[in-house]
């Protein structure tokens, strides 16, 4: 009887088994945690949960994964904050390390700090920066130190991942950054690779990239992504980055995945891969919001960051002078905040003429203490000034594009007058430039003007200062404005003054 029992139950055991096995053997879930554009953002700080909680998420998300998941980043993660800047973007790496990131992509903010400075974050991290499309112009391969993808081997299938890069690069990133480097469109090389690793036994191939996407109401992808999506095939998922917005759905059959921002959300993808077929049968995207989780903290993850932050706090929160008026900044229009900052600027280069990009100038200053911090909010992608010599004609046609150019915040500008007409279309909008004696600016004159490396090199499209002679550079916008501060130790500056009336 004890037999019969031993025996029906090995039965059983085996029948189930058995069964469990075949259904193992029939398809495989993978688990796919994304996450990007976390910009350094270490701190809990109004929307944002900070890093411990960000990566208490994800910890979470990849033990309810059953077997594992692969965590993957799509760019932009490691600079944009004071915490993440001070060392060139150190300290979100270690925190990627840490959590345990397979990837990164390439995104346009890597070029906030210099090629080299991003050599050495590859050294530290251990997980690939991935490209496909940033070309180093001397040997015409991929860039150092990018990888076009990998293939990783989970749960016994190759999955492909291949990086990209969008082509705003082009015109946003920090120009002096990238010398030397071509960005091709994105579209164009990706079929290569997607067959690239395919050839290699890729069963399942993810976009990685730091393209921009986002969903409209009736739940439609938009965006660049689309004009990739639209020339590929083959291809499993995309997650993107960019646009920070929320974003999880298909085109053409392709699901597309993007989770916000500052450590805000985290993606997931669960690809359900038949290895009968060979090839997957579906996919489900979805995104979480951190702070609708309770709070599962990363103690690891936590004291990076707070050995970060609170090294940041002593060196930052140092007073540097009291200003009287609040400096208002309204990036679309006036700010008494560009104004008084370009004069600072002027003042010190004895220039003629001071240029500042408006998406350069980010916030406004309030009344009462002003730190070092505030000044690096004003100018968070604080950069090289330089001088160089324009001409009237010159001066005039940056003005033209500057003026309410509806891609680009508004041009800040000290040293000149200005009256235009935004209704006109650009090279017609400026009416009248005055310079500061009162004399009408001289088309054929000589100026000498002080602008940052940003613009100097053509970027946001002013291709007018690439012609331009430099004459000498000086230190960052961020120290020029801070040792200014230090010695006037008040700002009284309580308009727009009316230097640009339109
Ligand atoms: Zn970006």
């Amino acid at each position: 009887m004890k037999k019969l029992f031993a025996l029906i139950l090995a039965f059983f055991v085996f029948t189930i088994s058995a069964v469990g096995l075949a259904a193992q053997e029939n398809s495989q879930m993978i688990y796919i945690i994304t996450a990007n554009d976390f910009h350094g953002h270490l701190r809990a700080e109004g929307n944002d949960p900070g890093a411990a909680r960000w990566a208490g998420v994800i910890a979470k998300l990849r033990s309810e994964s059953p077997g594992g998941a692969i965590i993957l980043g799509a760019g932009d993660m490691f600079t944009g904050t004071l915490d993440a800047n001070a060392e060139h973007g150190i300290p979100s790496v270690k925190i990627m390390n840490t959590i345990g990131f397979k990837a990164d992509a390439v995104g346009n903010h890597k070029f906030d700090v210099s090629l080299q400075e991003t050599k050495e974050n590859a050294k530290i991290a251990h997980f690939p920066l991935l490209s496909a499309n940033i070309i180093d112009n001397k040997t015409q391969k991929i860039a150092e130190p990018f990888k076009p993808y990998i293939i990783i081997k989970h749960k016994g299938i190759k999955i492909g991942i291949i990086g990209l890069t969008t082509i705003e690069t082009v015109t946003k990133a920090t120009q002096k950054n990238m010398v030397g480097l071509t960005i091709l469109p994105p579209e164009v090389v990706a079929q290569k690779y997607i067959d690239e690793v395919r050839g290699k036994g890729a069963k399942i191939v993810i976009l990685l990239s730091h393209i921009g996407s986002a969903q409209n109401l009736s739940g439609d992808i938009v965006g660049e992504i689309t004009g990739v999506l639209t020339k590929v095939h083959d291809v499993d998922l995309a997650v993107t980055g960019h646009t920070h917005m929320l974003v999880a759905g298909n085109y053409r059959h392709i699901p597309v995945l993007q989770a916000g921002c500052y450590g805000q959300a985290v993606g997931e993808a669960q690809i359900l891969y038949s290895k009968t077929a060979g090839k997957v049968k579906s996919v489900h995207v979805k995104y979480v919001r951190v702070k609708e989780l309770p709070a599962y903290n990363d103690e690891k993850v936590g004291k990076i960051a707070n050995a970060v932050t609170s090294k940041i706090d002593t060196k930052y929160n140092e007073v540097l002078a009291i200003n009287k008026y609040e400096l208002t900044n309204d990036m679309l229009g006036q700010s008494a905040a560009g104004e008084y900052f370009c004069d600072v600027m002027r003042n010190t280069m004895h220039t003629d003429i001071v240029f500042f990009n408006g998406g350069g100038v980010r916030a406004a200053v309030p009344a009462g203490k002003v730190t070092y911090r505030t000044i690096e909010d004003v100018f968070p992608f604080s950069d090289n000034m330089v001088q160089l010599e324009m001409t009237g004609e010159e001066v005039r046609e940056v003005l033209e594009h500057g003026i309410s150019n509806t891609a680009l915040r508004m041009l800040r500008f000290s040293g000149l007058q200005v009256r235009a007409d935004i209704t006109k279309p650009e090279g017609q909008r400026i009416l009248a430039v005055t310079m500061l004696d009162g004399k009408p600016l001289q088309d054929t004159a000589t100026y000498l003007v002080g602008t940052n490396g940003f613009l100097s090199l053509g970027g946001d499209g002013f291709t007018t200062f690439k012609n331009c002679k430099i004459l000498s550079t000086s230190t960052s916008t961020v120290e020029m404005c801070t040792n200014f501060l230090k010695t006037v130790k008040n700002i009284d500056y309580k308009r727009p003054d009316g230097r640009l009336q339109y």
